[in-house]
């Protein structure tokens, strides 16, 4: 008998079925990877109801590859979505999407702490088109309602953010921006689908690197954007197609969709040793403070409980002897590899103030609530027990 997988309804079921039946084409157990920049017409009319939107089918990969499509429908099906585009980097689906919704005069709300290039593209890049972008400390709801104008059409932010942690409620917020006329953009990269999905708490849209978890495998570059499909078709047919270009090639896009399919194992690897190195780092002598949600100990952890369905793979923490400290610790790592990017299996250690948020200065590091001292850390799938003999270790020379 043939079995429907579209009618079994658990997380990992859809992540390897949803939207492909292995029984139809060629019968391939895996979906085709097709290698096609265009497409044909069997007629001129064809081609020219194809083009007005008239008669379903792909045109030119720009706009839709059949590969790239799959991982469309998986992932919007994934978070809670109506559509989904699929974009060549992270970046790319925050700008696609940001250029698609915002037009000189507006105005742009984004939290404190933000992603370096996220940050950079918001004040360097979008305010040099008479978008007005503000930051508010999103951690504290009633700074957001003081803040919203009539002019504020996106509010935007990550939960928790990269680098500090710091957690917004995605309910409050969302509630609050679209009291206002406003619509809520959520970068959900620390999570992925598996531990938190905004758009069922309120939020309009989720933006994704896939290059971290979703991908998981540190061997690609990609990014998506899940909401509502008549915005997903301008962000599409314009965002994508004429301001941004920036599209995800179809062998990327496979490797994205073979990703997936062990999302919930590898997210349930990485909380549970990145809850052990978090409990060993917050009971060390050299180490100051943790910044991971699940910790008891974690001013936010209560509102993790409610928006996260277990407290991720990423932590931050600060030793006791600040950034001079924290360089002879980094450099002593021998199985943590100093490395941006997070999500791989890999797991990586990087200082924020000298790598990712160096795109901040240092005035803007300390207004924005990036400590110098900052160290962060993506656990990844190796044993815990090596994990920590080496933090063990690396401390030893903090
Ligand atoms: C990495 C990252 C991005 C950017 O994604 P790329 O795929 O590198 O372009 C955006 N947001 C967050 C939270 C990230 O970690």
């Amino acid at each position: 008998m043939t079995q429907d997988p579209k009618a079994a309804s658990g997380f990992s079921t859809r992540a390897i079925h949803h939207g492909y039946d292995a029984y139809g084409g060629a019968g391939a157990l895996n979906p085709p990877l097709y290698l096609s920049s265009t497409y044909t017409f069997a007629t001129t009319a064809d081609g020219s109801a194809r083009f007005a939107g008239e008669q379903e089918g792909f045109v030119y990969s720009r706009v839709g590859n059949p590969t790239t499509a799959l991982l469309e429908a998986r992932l919007a099906n994934l978070e809670g979505g109506e559509a989904c585009v699929v974009t060549a980097s992270g970046q790319g689906a925050t700008t696609s999407l940001l250029w698609t919704l915002l037009a000189p005069g507006d105005e742009i709300i984004a939290d404190k702490t933000l992603y370096g290039c996220t940050f950079a593209y918001l004040n360097h890049g979008l305010r040099r088109f008479g978008v007005r972008v503000t930051h508010v400390d999103m951690s504290d709801p009633a700074r957001l309602e003081a803040a919203l104008t009539p002019a504020t059409k996106v509010v935007f932010f990550e939960s928790p953010a990269n680098p500090n942690m710091r957690l917004v409620d995605i309910a409050v917020v969302a509630a609050m921006a679209r009291n206002h006329g406003a619509v809520t953009v959520v970068d959900n990269t620390y999570c992925s689908p598996y531990l938190q999905r905004p758009l069922e708490l309120g939020a309009d849209f989720v933006v994704h690197s896939a290059t971290k978890y979703l991908g998981g495998h540190g061997d690609l570059l990609a990014g998506a954007i899940i909401g509502p499909k008549d915005v997903l078709d301008q962000v599409r047919f314009h965002g994508v197609k004429d301001m941004t270009g920036a599209v995800l090639s179809s062998q990327d896009a496979f490797l994205v969709l073979r990703g997936i399919k062990t999302l919930a194992l590898r997210m349930e690897r990485h909380c549970n040793s990145a809850i052990r190195v978090a409990g060993f780092l917050e009971g060390h002598a050299k180490v100051a403070v943790v910044h991971y949600p699940g910790l008891a100990s974690f001013p936010q952890h209560e509102l993790a409980g409610r928006q996260m369905a277990r407290p991720g793979g990423m932590l931050a923490f600060e030793l006791k002897g600040g950034i001079q400290a924290g360089r002879r610790f980094m450099d002593a790592l021998g199985l943590f590899t100093r490395a941006v990017s997070l999500g791989d299996a890999e797991s990586l250690a990087q200082h924020p103030a000298s790598m990712t948020h160096a795109g901040y200065t240092p005035e803007e590091r300390a207004e924005h609530l990036i400590t110098e001292g900052l160290i962060r850390l993506s656990v990844g799938l190796e044993d815990a027990d090596d994990l920590l003999a080496d933090l063990d270790q690396a401390l030893k020379t903090a």
